[in-house]
């Protein structure tokens, strides 16, 4: 399976900012052999998916509500992200779980409105660094994992420790091998077979300087990019190191 490289532009660029964007990473694609997704502002998703009909970038969405419609005032359904253009959804972003409050269990009942909605999510976990120094990491991990993952679970992962986000910090490539290895055992042990071809992103300060060790590092399926997606030049270039299959 190719890797998946994708750009999470969280609440960034006004509408013609987004579609340049889109389009710039778009008009560089060709060669590249990972797949590629832009996750603009909800807001955003219908017009970029418009300016990337019939290429190789797909859009998603950064979140939705686990509801399908309803008195939610400001959330986003998941099939409203689908009628505008999205295939894919970020789900359980730390910056959602910190922010927002959201829990394993809301993750979970968002992920399956995503499937439910025709929309593949991107679950993402990951430690903090007062976790990390206690050495809880996966632990916490493995608790999100239990917690968010609907069975049997369609989609992908993210393993973004929360100290490595916007930071500048990435995780050494042994941090992020033995994360990976450990996440894929915890995928086998919740899914059985299925959980062996769940991909595993990694995503903290992934940036075109960092990308082609990390994204060599054994059982790394791909990257979820912050910062550095809202430079086409730069997000191309990290999509330039990923592997084929
Ligand atoms: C993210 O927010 O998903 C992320 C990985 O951000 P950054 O690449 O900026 O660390």
């Amino acid at each position: 399976m190719p890797q998946l490289i994708a750009g999470n532009w969280k609440m960034n660029c006004l509408s013609a900012e987004a579609i340049a964007l889109a389009e710039a990473i778009a008009a560089g694609a060709s060669g590249i052999t990972a797949e590629l997704l832009v996750c603009p502002t909800a807001l955003h998703v219908a017009a970029v998916a418009k300016a990337l009909a019939g290429t190789a970038v797909a859009v998603g969405g950064q979140d939705c509500h686990q509801a399908t419609h309803g008195a939610h005032t400001g959330d986003i359904a998941a099939p409203m992200l689908r009628d505008a253009g999205a295939g894919w959804v970020i789900l359980g972003h730390s910056e959602r779980r910190q922010n927002h409050g959201e829990t394993d269990e809301l993750v979970r009942e968002k992920t399956v409105a995503a499937v439910e909605a025709g929309l593949r999510p991107i679950v993402c976990v990951g430690e903090t660094a007062d976790q990390r120094s206690g050495g809880q990491e996966t632990e916490v991990v493995g608790w999100q994992l239990a917690g968010s993952l609907p069975k049997p679970f369609d989609g992908v992962i993210a393993y973004e420790p929360v100290w490595a986000i916007g930071t500048g910090k990435t995780a050494t490539e042994q941090d992020v091998a033995v994360m990976h290895a450990f996440i894929r055992e915890e995928l086998v042990r919740q899914f059985g077979d299925a959980g062996q071809t769940v991909r595993i992103l990694y995503g903290g300060s992934v940036k075109a300087s960092n990308a082609v060790s990390l994204m060599a590092v054994p059982d790394v399926g791909g990257a979820l990019v912050g910062g550095a997606s809202l430079n086409a030049e730069e997000f191309l270039t990290i999509a330039r190191a990923a592997r084929a299959g």
